[in-house]
């Protein structure tokens, strides 16, 4: 259990090490984001810290159909998609669905020529995806009820709470769940 958590720290702290080496590099030339280990380079400084997290050498995130893992949630999602064929990005135009958001838009430009209305960096309105069925919502909370009511059981769960419910609250808002399913100890996904 120790060694586990020291190496989390290390790793933690290793990202924070590339991070640093990145803004020293930053500041001497351009306006992009290089990563000092594999020297891609990144338009905007989150996309870059998101990106240093796959040099890390713990993967946090397991999936749940193969046991690959991953560092960030989004990784994970994406590759989760492969097992569960969940196409949550319809083209309103004709019949396909993507399991990405850019692949829907690169077919929106090749396939009907739509181009995009906003800004190459601006953020688009997120949706929320039920990684069990395939359901999506632009609402949080809509979401949340879904996966309480339909998969009381999905790990989706436990990361929605830690991620939007503080602590006391969570508890509270939901009697049925037991604390510790919410609060397993990071090294449970290692
Ligand atoms: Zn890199
Ligand atoms: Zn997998
Ligand atoms: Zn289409
Ligand atoms: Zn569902």
């Amino acid at each position: 259990m120790q060694h586990v958590y020291s190496i989390f720290v290390y790793s933690s702290l290793f990202v924070y090490f590339l991070l640093y080496c990145s803004q020293a590099h930053v500041s001497s030339s351009s306006s992009d984001f290089l990563c000092p280990v594999c020297n891609k380079v990144f338009p905007l400084q989150r996309m870059l810290t998101r990106h240093l997290k796959c040099h890390s050498l713990v993967k946090r995130h397991p999936c749940r159909f193969c046991g690959k893992g991953f560092n960030d949630t989004f990784d994970l999602k994406r590759h989760m998609r492969t097992h569960t064929g969940i196409r949550p990005y319809r083209c309103e135009l004709c019949e396909k669905a993507f399991t990405q958001r850019c692949s829907l838009e690169s077919h929106l430009r090749k396939i009907h020529g739509v181009r995009q209305q906003y800004a190459y960096r601006q953020r688009r309105s997120k949706i929320f995806v039920c990684e069990d069925c395939g359901f999506t919502s632009g609402r949080p909370d809509e979401y949340f009820i879904h996966v309480r009511e339909h998969h009381p059981g999905s790990p989706a769960l436990r990361r929605y709470y830690r991620k939007h419910i503080p602590e006391r609250m969570a508890t509270a808002a939901d009697q049925n769940i037991h604390p510790f399913i919410l609060y397993q100890p990071a090294s449970f996904f290692i």
